[in-house]
């Protein structure tokens, strides 16, 4: 169980047993989203979320219907985005400080603007058995 709050508190939240996968997301949508070079994700079954507290202060929007990017209408602060079709939300690695942030994979990184040498894949896009090409970059 690891438990995470927004920038000034109002909304907390809780996600249970282990993410299904952990990485670094390049492309232009997260930059923009984040304001800055990638987002550090971890992705959960929807189950795994609870909101805690202040599910009333949850604004929601979507240039797509592939994310749901939601934050804090108090303080402005980033929780998660749904990903309906592919039944996962990705939550922040920033906002779980107790979940030892294990980054396997790279995707989308043919938008990268920041260059990462860990030694881990760098996806094209995104991996064959999430919709993408599969195909892998040099770092
Ligand atoms: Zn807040
Ligand atoms: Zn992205």
């Amino acid at each position: 169980m690891h438990e995470g709050r927004c920038f000034c508190g109002q909304v907390q939240f809780q996600v249970s047993g282990d993410p299904v996968a952990m990485g670094y997301c390049h492309c232009d949508s997260c930059r923009q989203w984040s304001a800055g070079p990638l987002n550090a994700f971890t992705l959960w079954t929807p189950d795994a979320l609870r909101i805690t507290r202040g599910a009333e202060s949850i604004g929601s929007y979507h240039k797509t219907p592939n994310s749901y990017r939601k934050w804090c209408t108090q303080c402005g602060g980033h929780l998660f985005t749904e990903h309906p079709g592919l039944g996962l939300t990705d939550v922040y690695a920033a906002l779980l400080p107790t979940l030892q942030f294990r980054p396997a994979v790279h995707v989308h990184y043919q938008e990268a603007v920041l260059r990462i040498h860990d030694g881990q894949p760098k996806m094209r896009d995104l991996p064959g058995q999430m919709g993408g090409s599969g195909e892998t970059l040099a770092e």
